[in-house]
């Protein structure tokens, strides 16, 4: 436990535990959204006995449909969707970042199908694809997953943001740190594009991503 978590949070966790109910409870939750999904599920194991719902379905203790698998991957719908026929691919191994997986490729492939599927059988106009990685971006279950979410006109999803202004002082800086880590090998060659009038008149109808 004591490498796992930080002094600090090793400190909270003992001042947490002197509580007393409901303010115990209070305070854990506020803990636990500070935690990483590694952190959530140690404290998870520890304190509420709680196993991985995701490994239990691949196991066949817990009931759901299985609308896919192979040797990596499994497919099953979302338990809270947001949309009829939002779906969860989920790779087979137990682990918690989706974007760390050695099985991120054959997760994405299954994605992809799954997405085209949700476009031939459900007839919508659009398909979210949303990876949650780490409790901030709000991942609920410590085994990463995919969500592929189907979008129509009239659906009640919301997946907004407001706009955030962004110095171009901090966007240079942030540029040359993310080229240096991805190693650009070779430049994009950028050719002049001709600008169509219909095209610059064109405006997006308020932004869903
Ligand atoms: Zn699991």
């Amino acid at each position: 436990m004591a490498d796992l978590f930080s002094k600090e949070q090793l400190k909270e966790l003992q001042e947490i535990s002197q509580l007393k109910g409901d303010e115990q409870s209070k305070k854990f939750n506020e803990f636990l959204k500070k935690c990483s999904p590694e952190q959530v599920e140690y404290l998870r194991k520890q304190y509420g006995g709680s196993e991985c719902p995701f490994c239990l379905i691949k196991e066949g203790k817990l009931k759901s449909e299985i609308l896919y698998q192979d040797e990596n991957v499994m497919v099953i719908f979302d338990i809270n969707p947001a949309s009829k026929g939002h779906m969860l691919v989920i790779p087979l191994n137990h682990e918690s970042s989706i974007t760390n997986s050695k099985d991120y490729g054959k997760i994405m492939d299954v994605v992809q199908r799954v997405a085209k599927v949700v476009f031939d059988v459900l007839k919508v106009e659009g398909v979210n694809i949303l990876i949650g990685d780490g409790v901030t971006a709000g991942q609920k279950v410590a085994h990463g997953y995919v969500h592929v979410i189907p979008r129509s006109e009239d659906d009640k999803v919301k997946i907004n943001w407001e706009k955030l202004n962004v110095k171009e002082k901090d966007l240079q800086e942030l540029s040359k740190l993310i080229k240096e880590k991805l190693k650009v090998v070779k430049k994009l060659e950028v050719k002049p594009v001709k600008v169509i009038k219909e095209l610059e008149e064109f405006k997006f109808k308020e932004r869903i991503p």
